[in-house]
């Protein structure tokens, strides 16, 4: 998962993008790059670090020009390396072309080699590069040409920016696994991956690209913007896990608001897995306040704050170094003794992946002195890796890969354990954000090949 943002047409580009990454800064936070344009030359910066750090105001000040496009990384393919942050610039036949990915693609490695063997020098190990040495090998001199060209060889999941001095392209792949919205700023285009960052620049929200779909604005007819559907439709396949876990609450994705998404799967969760004997009901912040508002609701059990959380450690599921994933759950995750004493409580949580946090955390409450720890998850058993862009654990390092409920239950150590069903998931989602979803961390189900994943 990563953030892209764009914008044409603008008067400060390079400054607004800056605040577009700001917002979405939790999709990623390894690096940030931004490149912008006067519609000749381009202008880049990009770094390891987060986006309040990097850009500074003598940074912003040398990105010039009216349009720009700028992303957030979070590794998936390719390590995380300062080669492998985006945008991608690159000169070839085409003149300069910058690109930004959120997504993976499935097929990267194979297309690699072929290319390799074929004399391609790759700067980075990054599947995006894969676009770039697509187009240039094409005969094509036009940027939108190449570009579809390059899309028929590829698979998988990808949003992307394309940046040259003639265009800026915003696009889907067919089955629009990873989000991408358009909006407007004073007349003129700018795109993003969740709307929470149209909020913070004052830009209005109009549609989402939708998958196949290739939006295509001219930097030198005034901005002017086309709709093409380069590849064959094929049914969509938008990742149900933006909704669960990775999407800000305030953003519209997918066509619904995630506050309001994830408070229905909470009162699904109460509907399919009740806990008549609760007191109280708590969330593991942040990610569960949504989902357990909801459970609270539909059972009237009183909804209490019972964990606190120290703002001042990333999210343990988007850090990739082991060593520190488990590294202090107390000093993230700390319980209110006097709220939880002596109480039945539900737990409520977006996800279980490991598995380890919610053990240590379930023995911090019991510490706390909790009577009865009842753990609900609003969302289905993890029990398979992602192909498309989320850094799930390998199959073998997920809990519920391997695992009964009843033995999960007792490896977490809580007095029960309930998840909502992927029925009961599919119902809400599709409820609120039309129908068509990527499930397949859940049910096993992969809407493509996933070649040598
Ligand atoms: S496998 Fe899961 S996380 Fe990956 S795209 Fe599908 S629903 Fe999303």
């Amino acid at each position: 998962m990563c953030a892209i943002f764009g914008i044409a047409g603008a008067e400060e580009a390079s400054n607004l993008t800056y605040l577009g990454l700001h917002a979405l800064q939790h999709r990623g936070q390894e690096g940030t790059g931004i490149v912008s344009t006067n519609g000749q030359e381009p202008f880049a910066h990009k770094e390891r670090g987060l986006v309040g750090d990097i850009f500074s105001v003598a940074v912003i000040s040398k990105l010039q020009g009216h349009s720009a496009i700028g992303h957030n990384r979070y590794s998936t393919t390719g390590g995380n390396t300062s080669e492998n942050l985006q945008p991608l610039l690159m000169k070839s036949s085409l003149g300069w072309v910058s690109i930004a990915h959120n997504g993976n693609l499935v097929n990267s490695k194979e297309i690699t080699k072929r290319l390799e063997n074929e004399g391609s020098i790759f700067q980075s190990t990054s599947d995006t590069e894969v676009i770039l040495h697509l187009m240039a090998r094409t005969q094509e001199r036009d940027l939108v040409k190449a570009l579809i060209q390059a899309l028929t060889q590829i698979t998988g999941a990808y949003s992307l920016l394309v940046l040259n001095q003639n265009y800026l392209i915003a696009l889907r792949d067919p089955q629009g696994f990873r989000p991408l919205v358009m909006g407007r700023l004073h007349g003129k285009p700018v795109f993003a991956s969740e709307t929470t960052a149209f909020d913070l620049i004052g830009a209005s929200y109009e549609r989402e690209v939708l998958p196949g779909e290739m939006v295509v604005v001219s930097l030198k007819d005034n901005f002017s913007i086309q709709s093409l559907r380069p590849l064959q439709d094929i049914s969509p396949k938008r990742c149900v896990f933006e909704q669960v876990y990775f999407a800000r609450p305030d953003s519209v994705v997918f066509g619904s608001t995630i506050y309001h998404t994830r408070k229905n799967m909470g009162k699904q969760l109460a509907k399919e897995q009740p806990a008549p004997n609760a007191d109280i009901v708590i969330p593991v912040p942040d990610s569960g306040v949504y989902a357990a508002i909801g459970y609270s609701e539909f059972s009237k059990t009183p909804f209490e704050m019972g964990i606190i959380r120290s703002h001042y450690i990333g999210r343990t599921f988007i850090e990739p170094r082991q060593s520190i994933r488990d590294f202090g759950v107390k000093l993230k995750l700390n319980p209110v003794a006097e709220t939880i004493k002596g109480k039945s409580i539900v737990v409520v949580d977006d996800s279980l992946v490991r598995g380890t946090t919610s053990r240590k955390l379930i023995q911090h409450l019991r510490d706390a002195g909790a009577k009865e720890v009842h753990l609900r998850i609003s969302a289905p058993p993890t029990a398979h890796p992602c192909f498309y862009g989320i850094d799930t654990p390998t199959k073998k390092e997920l809990l519920a890969s391997s695992n009964s409920i009843e033995s999960i239950r007792d490896f977490v150590g809580a007095d029960s354990l309930g998840y909502l069903s992927l029925d009961g998931l599919l119902k809400v989602s599709s409820s609120s954000a039309g129908e068509g979803f990527c499930h397949a961390c859940f049910s096993g189900d992969y809407p493509t090949p996933t070649f040598n994943n």
